[in-house]
């Protein structure tokens, strides 16, 4: 079935820039799509569209029928975590739940701890952000997009401020989370290696504005 859809999507900034043109893009249930592209080929601008952070220009994004709303829908990944530095990991992980009934922040305690720990940072739910390396902060920042168990995690450039070594190893990482929890994930990289290791498929989008110049399906045995 199909998750979200993106239907001849354009994206024009002050009406001059067109950042994104005639974008097409199906993702189904489960699949791990990644788009690829130079810097400023509009793979940001397509987030911020799913999100509604900017309004289309053209175009539409649909959800699939038992969709809730767009904030239930989604989890976010920035490229910098964003955590609260004086908020211990496991409440950063809990922000989300902080706007939520009494019940479900206890329902929400239980599982925190459990994403704490499947992203391997359970002797550290009671340090701060300071305290931890980039990628460990960035695990965080990945734990608390998960917390209310959204159909889809959207994640930009995720690993784009980490040094190679940890970005290889969260790469992997993200990889071993994925096959345990089959999320549906729509994934932003420059880095077509990332882009081939993790995907079921890869949307390659064409350099200013950006239009998809290829969809390539990848059917690697994973590691
Ligand atoms: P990235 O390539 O990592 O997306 P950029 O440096 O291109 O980062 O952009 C950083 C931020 O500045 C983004 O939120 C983007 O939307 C915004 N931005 C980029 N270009 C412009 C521009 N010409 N005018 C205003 N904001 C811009
Ligand atoms: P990418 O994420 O691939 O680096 P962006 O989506 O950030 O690309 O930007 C796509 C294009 O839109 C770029 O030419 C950028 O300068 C422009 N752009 C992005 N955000 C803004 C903005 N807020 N205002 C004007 N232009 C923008």
């Amino acid at each position: 079935t199909t998750v979200m859809r993106f239907d001849h999507v354009v994206k024009k900034y002050g009406g001059s820039t067109l950042a994104i043109d005639d974008f097409d893009l199906e993702i189904g249930d489960g699949e791990f799509v990644s788009i690829v592209g130079p810097s400023g080929c509009g793979k940001s601008t397509l987030l911020k569209l799913v999100m509604g952070l900017e309004p289309l220009s053209g175009g539409a994004i649909s959800y699939s029928a038992d969709a809730r709303s767009v904030s239930a829908m989604t989890g976010m990944v920035f490229q910098q975590p964003l955590l609260l530095p004086w908020h211990t990991v496991l409440d950063n992980v809990l922000v989300p739940s902080s706007l939520q009934s009494r019940a479900q922040r206890k329902a929400d305690q239980g599982w925190a701890r459990e994403l704490i720990e499947m992203l391997g940072l359970e002797e550290f739910a009671a340090s701060h952000p300071y305290q931890l390396s980039g990628g460990m902060q960035q695990r965080v920042g990945i734990a608390r997009a998960l917390l209310h168990d959204p159909r889809i995690l959207l994640m930009d450039e995720p690993f784009g401020a980490l040094d190679a070594m940890t970005r290889d190893q969260l790469t992997m990482d993200l990889l071993r989370i994925w096959e345990t929890d089959r999320k549906t994930v729509l994934f932003i990289t420059h880095s077509i290696s990332e882009a081939v290791l993790l995907s079921d498929r890869v949307v390659v989008l064409t350099p200013r504005p950006g239009r998809i110049a290829d969809t390539i399906d990848i059917d690697l045995p994973r590691p």
